[in-house]
């Protein structure tokens, strides 16, 4: 788990890293494939939900939200600033504009 800035939230959020991402994903889907489910994001998806307060300690009624808040997807962190590149591939920081060393 790691502390980033969240483009999508505009703060500072708990996100998912490595073997947590993995594991998030797995709940996912297994949340959309729960017969069990019921129409309600919160009973189908969880295991997911509890999955990520036990880790963040942070509380989600929304799978996407969860789902948005993975390190991967991101892209390493600005010189800079320290905010994340948006996407792997962003060729300049979108939060102070310095230009990425490739
Ligand atoms: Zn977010
Ligand atoms: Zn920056």
């Amino acid at each position: 788990m790691k502390i980033l800035w969240c483009w999508r939230c505009r703060m500072d959020v708990p996100m998912l890293e490595g073997d947590e991402a993995k594991k998030a994903y797995e709940l996912l889907s297994e949340g959309f494939s729960n017969p069990d489910g019921g129409s309600s994001f919160k009973s189908r998806f969880k295991a997911l939900i509890d999955y990520y307060k036990e880790i963040t300690g942070v509380e989600e009624s929304h799978p996407n939200v969860i789902m948005h808040h993975i390190v991967e997807t991101y892209g390493p962190p600005c010189e800079k600033c320290g905010k994340p590149y948006r996407t792997s591939k962003a060729s300049f920081c979108a939060g102070c504009g310095n230009k990425r060393k490739l």
